[in-house]
């Protein structure tokens, strides 16, 4: 197995064989990511990934899942994609389910027919990076799409049948446009009805635009006690049925976990009591700093 470069996965495909199918993001434009900031974008050569998978068949009864990378795999071309679902399924007679990140940019150069045969060659799920449903901030942060494009490429995903799997960062507004960040969110998370949403934390990480708009005094972030009253907003406007919805990444300041519909009062009494009762530190760290 030959890895390039520092290699991410979502935390549900912590387990899973990754297989690098790009290097770096097609994009690479995001003012607040510094994931693949070193890298060239490229697509490898379709041998050498399908050496990669060649080299973990001894392991094909451990893996149940397959992961491909980097960011934005979703942009290689049809023939490519086929050939490497049809070789993991050949070659990984355990395999449940094949995942990949995506972008809108990727989503558009597929049609759902075309994803409807990709799905049928075992792709599984599609991981999307929503970030936010505000116009503004997706423009403020150079994410490369409007709320509009992200939700019809993320509709394509569904009609073909793909769980689709998108994340939000609280926090990406900064103080500014925090109460838009959360309402305008929901309401694109309403329209989109994902199976699943994760929601991480902005983080300052150095090198990025954003870490110098911070320094300048141009962004303010959110305070710990901030983020988590976003996330309450956010939570009591979506209406969609059935997501399942997660905060337990690293950069969460409390892990969430429900069925956004079914679980909202649990969710939004765990947010009280952390704001309200129980959390002395971080109370106090987030009026440190407001
Ligand atoms: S599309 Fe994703 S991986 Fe690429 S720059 Fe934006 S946040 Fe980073």
């Amino acid at each position: 197995m030959n890895y390039q470069g520092k290699v991410f996965r979502p935390p549900s495909e912590a387990s899973s064989l990754i297989i690098q199918c790009t290097i770096g993001c097609s994009h690479n434009k995001c003012s607040f990511c510094s994931m693949y900031k070193e890298d060239q974008f490229r697509i490898r050569p379709l041998n050498e990934i399908l050496a990669d998978l060649d080299s973990m068949s001894i392991y094909a009864n451990v893996y149940k899942r397959v992961f491909l990378g980097d960011g934005d795999a979703l942009i290689m071309s049809m023939d490519d994609l086929k050939t490497i679902l049809k070789k993991i399924s050949s070659s990984f007679p355990a395999n449940k389910r094949t995942g990949i990140y995506a972008s809108p940019k990727s989503l558009a150069t597929k049609t759902v027919d075309q994803l409807k045969e990709l799905k049928e060659l075992g792709l599984g799920i599609i991981y999307l990076g929503m970030e936010s449903g505000s116009d503004l901030i997706l423009k403020k942060v150079n994410k490369g799409a409007s709320a509009q494009e992200i939700l019809d490429q993320a509709k394509k995903v569904k009609e073909a049948g793909i769980l689709l799997s998108v994340t939000m960062i609280s926090g990406l507004g900064g103080q500014e446009l925090s109460h838009e960040h959360a309402v305008e969110s929901a309401k694109l998370i309403n329209q989109m009805e994902p199976h699943y949403l994760g929601l991480l934390t902005l983080m300052q990480e150095p090198g990025t635009e954003l870490d110098l708009e911070i320094k300048r005094g141009d962004f303010l972030p959110l305070t710990p006690l901030q983020v988590l009253e976003e996330t309450k907003l956010f939570v009591c406007q979506v209406e969609a049925k059935g997501i399942t919805f997660r905060s337990n990444h690293a950069s969460n300041y409390l892990g969430l976990a429900g069925i956004l519909d079914q679980d909202k009062d649990k969710i939004i009494a765990t947010i009280n009591h952390y704001l309200i009762d129980s959390h002395p530190n971080l109370r106090k760290e987030a009026y440190r700093s407001l």
